[in-house]
C-alpha cells in the first residue's frame, strides 16, 4: 500500500465525494523538504529547529537563504514560516530565557518577544524579503489574545502582495475566541500537539500522562470543530494529528481545508483521503463520543 501511495503522491487528495484537501509537509530542515514526496507545500517550517544548532542568532540574509532553499525544494509551492517558537521544551542557545517554574505556561512562542522584539523583527524582515520572490505564508505560535495578534501584525508592518498571515491555534482560549482573533488574518493553523496538551492539562513530554494527551479526545475535537465553524478564514492543521491517516479523514470531514503532516506520512494521508467519502462520517456522533477510544471505534 505504501508503494502505491508513493507512486500516486503527486496526485491531489480528492475525496470520493469530491473535496480536495491540500496536504502539506512539516519541515525542520532543508533536507526534510528535499525528501518530501507529494506535498502541496509546507504547512509548517519550524524555524527554531531549522536554526537550532546555532550558537548565535542567524542574520536576516542567512534566514532568507534557508527559506528560499526550502521553497525551491518544494518547487516554489507555498511555504508557511512559523516565527521562532521557543520556550517550554525548546531552548535556543542564542536566546537565553529565565528559569520558570512552569515553562509550558510561561514565556513561550510569541510571548517571548514582547520583551525582546529585535529577534522577531529580523525574522520578519527575512520573511518579507522571501515573500517578494516566492509564495510565503507566515504564522505566529502560542497566541492567546487579540491584543497579541494586533501586536504581531504591527511588528510585521506593511505586508508585501501575496504574503498570507496567520496564527497558530494551540491555546484553548484562542480556539474559543477564534472569531475575534482571526479577524483580519488570512488563515489559522491548529497545532494539535499543544492544543491537546493545554486542553487535557497533560504535559506532552511526560509519558506518565501520555494516555490523557490524546488528540482524538472529543474535547479537542470540539475545539477544532468550533474553530472550523467560527474562524471565517482558511483553517489548517499542522499538529501530529494530521499525520495519522484515520484522523486526517475525520479532520477533513469536520471541514478543515488543509493538513500538514510529517514527510513520510504525506503520501499515506493523501491516499487515505482519496478513498474516503466524507459525507459518510457521522461527525456529530464523533463529537459526542465518550472518549478517544470511542472516537477510534466510530472511525
Ligand atoms: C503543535 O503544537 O501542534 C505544533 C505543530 O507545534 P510544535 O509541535 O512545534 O509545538
Ligand atoms: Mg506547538
Amino acid at each position: 500500500e505504501r508503494e502505491r501511495a508513493i507512486e500516486e503522491a503527486d496526485q491531489p487528495a480528492t475525496t470520493v465525494d469530491g473535496r480536495t484537501i491540500a496536504v502539506l509537509v512539516n519541515v525542520g530542515s532543508v533536507q526534510d523538504a528535499v525528501e518530501a514526496r507529494g506535498a502541496d507545500g509546507s504547512g509548517l517550517v519550524r524555524t527554531e529547529v531549522l536554526f537550532g544548532d546555532r550558537r548565535t542568532a542567524p542574520s536576516v540574509d542567512e534566514q532568507a537563504e534557508q527559506f528560499r532553499a526550502i521553497a525551491r525544494a518544494l518547487q516554489e509551492k507555498p511555504i508557511t514560516i512559523r516565527t521562532w517558537d521557543i520556550g517550554g521544551d525548546k531552548p535556543l542557545p542564542f536566546l537565553p530565557q529565565d528559569q520558570e517554574a512552569n515553562p509550558f505556561l510561561g514565556e513561550r512562542g510569541l510571548r517571548v518577544f514582547r520583551r525582546r522584539p529585535q529577534l522577531l523583527r529580523d525574522q520578519l524582515e527575512a520573511v518579507r524579503r522571501v515573500a517578494a520572490e516566492t509564495p510565503v505564508h507566515v504564522m505566529f505560535p502560542m497566541v492567546t489574545t487579540a491584543d497579541e495578534v494586533a501586536w504581531a501584525l504591527d511588528e510585521l508592518g506593511p505586508r508585501p502582495d501575496g504574503l498570507e498571515v496567520g496564527i497558530m491555534v494551540e491555546v484553548p482560549a484562542a480556539a474559543l475566541r477564534i472569531d475575534t482573533l482571526a479577524a483580519g488574518l488570512d488563515f489559522v493553523s491548529i497545532g494539535t500537539n499543544d492544543l491537546t496538551q493545554y486542553t487535557t492539562a497533560a504535559d506532552r513530554t511526560n509519558t506518565a500522562v501520555a494516555p490523557l494527551a490524546d488528540g482524538l479526545d472529543p474535547a479537542v475535537l470540539q475545539l477544532i470543530d468550533h474553530v472550523v465553524r467560527r474562524a471565517g478564514v482558511r483553517v489548517a492543521i499542522c499538529g501530529d494529528l494530521a499525520s495519522d491517516p484515520q484522523a486526517a479523514v475525520l479532520l477533513a470531514a469536520l471541514g478543515v481545508d488543509e493538513l500538514s503532516a510529517v514527510g513520510p506520512q504525506v503520501p499515506l494521508v493523501k491516499e487515505r483521503l482519496r478513498h474516503a467519502d466524507l459525507g459518510q462520517i457521522d461527525t456529530a456522533a464523533v463529537l459526542a463520543a465518550r472518549d478517544a477510544t470511542q472516537v477510534r471505534g466510530l472511525l
